[in-house]
């Protein structure tokens, strides 16, 4: 099977790593709870900032959130070993920007996920992750943004939302956490 991935909030945990990383920076402890009503994908209004603040506060922060100990969602780093070992092609499909391809790629290989060179996309606007994924022909596609998986629905690639408190209202087939190998499968299978 051909299966690609986004990275950001569907393999690893970046947006609540994230916000531990402006609570430490700003010298605040604003709870988890917080974070996990969030209804947008930006984080910056749970700290008091306004749209620009929250834009300038990511891009200041962004080595630091890309570059560090951001966690795989359990079980996510396992289950691609396991895909890979069984022959099956993994793609990576993320919108971070070209500057920071090959470091992100490292960055998963010394995380542990299986990288090949040549399935590692990046660079592209949300909105042109479909002319890849058509592309390439994937059969399964997931991703944490219902409105890249809305721009596949024309398309014989079956989609998965990776479950997000900003996702919750929307009706497609969710991955809540990550399974083992065996459900992987079956999942795929219905
Ligand atoms: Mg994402």
């Amino acid at each position: 099977m051909r299966l690609g991935f986004d990275i950001d909030d569907t393999l690893i945990n970046l947006r609540e790593h994230a916000f531990h990383i402006y609570n430490k920076k700003l010298g605040k402890e604003i709870g988890l709870e917080v974070f996990n009503a969030l209804k947008k994908v930006e984080i910056h209004e749970s700290f008091g900032m306004t749209a620009e603040e929250g834009s300038q506060m990511w891009k200041n922060s962004l080595e630091e959130v890309y570059y560090t100990d951001c966690p795989a969602f359990p079980g996510a780093v396992e289950l691609l070993q396991e895909l890979n070992r069984q022959g099956h092609e993994i793609f990576y499909i993320t919108a971070r920007n070209k500057e920071h391809g090959e470091r992100t790629k490292k960055w998963l290989l010394e995380h542990g996920f299986p990288v090949h060179d040549e399935r590692f996309y990046w660079g592209m606007k949300d909105h042109e992750k479909v002319n890849i994924i058509k592309q390439l022909h994937l059969d399964f596609y997931f991703d944490d943004k219902p409105e890249i998986l809305k721009t596949l629905s024309e398309e014989p690639v079956k989609v998965y939302l990776k479950d997000q408190s900003y996702n919750r209202e929307v009706n497609l087939p969710r991955i809540v956490n990550w399974p083992a190998y065996q459900a992987f499968i079956k999942e795929l299978e219905k």
